[in-house]
């Protein structure tokens, strides 16, 4: 039992850009199980996901951006000082040596990595450092896509947020947070095609694709 420990929540991305999809979920989130700080943790290279359009610079500071205002989130670096993969589980086991054995620290992921997270680097240990919180994701129901996966989640899910303060890994939680129908994908798609993104990411990270002329027409 851990009880002088906050929780503390990380959020891993590509971010090629971050857009509302990203923050507004994981703002509600925060309230509801009690967040004082999320970190996001932008990737490198993600092994499962064709390369970014952004460069890893150019993703970093699109992040920084879109943050700057709001006090609940912070950035985290580690996975773009590293050249090889970034593996959410070697990342969590580097956090969870800093941090210590009692620390309570969260993963946040969007429903659709929930559905597949059977594909991700020895994914049965994750929860052996972290807990899981799930925001819901429009488009994507509840069917895991492997048994093993549903029997994990049944096995390990929780109801109540409590839990997840008082020990420091283990448990996932689904969380009620408002359907924001909204993908990288589809801004890049709309900015290839020379159409506007201003409702769907933060304006300073809109100038910023304006100037660096990201995401342009081929
Ligand atoms: P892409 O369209 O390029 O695949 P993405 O919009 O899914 O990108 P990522 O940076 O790959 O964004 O996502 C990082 C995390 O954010 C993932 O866990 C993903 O499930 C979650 N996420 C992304 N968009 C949403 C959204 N609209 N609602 C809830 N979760 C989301």
């Amino acid at each position: 039992m851990s009880e002088s420990h906050t929780l503390e929540a990380l959020f891993g991305g590509t971010f090629d850009p971050i857009h509302f999809g990203h923050l507004k979920p994981v703002e509600v989130l925060a309230a509801q199980v009690g967040l004082k700080k999320v970190t996001l943790l932008p990737n490198n290279v993600p092994p499962h996901r064709p390369q970014p359009e952004a460069s890893p610079s150019q993703r970093v500071e699109m992040v920084r951006l879109a943050i700057a205002n709001l006090p609940l989130f912070d950035l985290d670096l580690r996975e773009m000082q590293r050249d090889t993969p970034s593996f959410t589980l070697e990342t969590l086991t580097e956090l969870r040596a800093e941090r210590g054995d009692n620390q309570p620290l969260a993963f946040i992921i969007g429903q659709d990595s929930l559905l597949t997270l059977h594909k991700w680097h020895r994914w049965e240990e994750l929860l052996s450092l972290c807990h899981l919180l799930v925001c819901k994701r429009p488009g994507y129901d509840s069917t895991m896509e492997t048994p093993a996966l549903q029997r994990w989640l049944e096995q390990h899910q929780i109801r109540q947020a409590e839990a997840l303060h008082q020990h420091p890994c283990g448990r996932i939680f689904l969380a009620d947070t408002p359907l924001v129908s909204i993908s990288a994908t589809e801004i890049r798609d709309r900015l290839h095609s020379g159409q506007s993104c201003d409702d769907l990411i933060p304006p300073a990270v809109s100038a910023y694709i304006l100037a660096a002329g990201l995401y342009r027409k081929p």
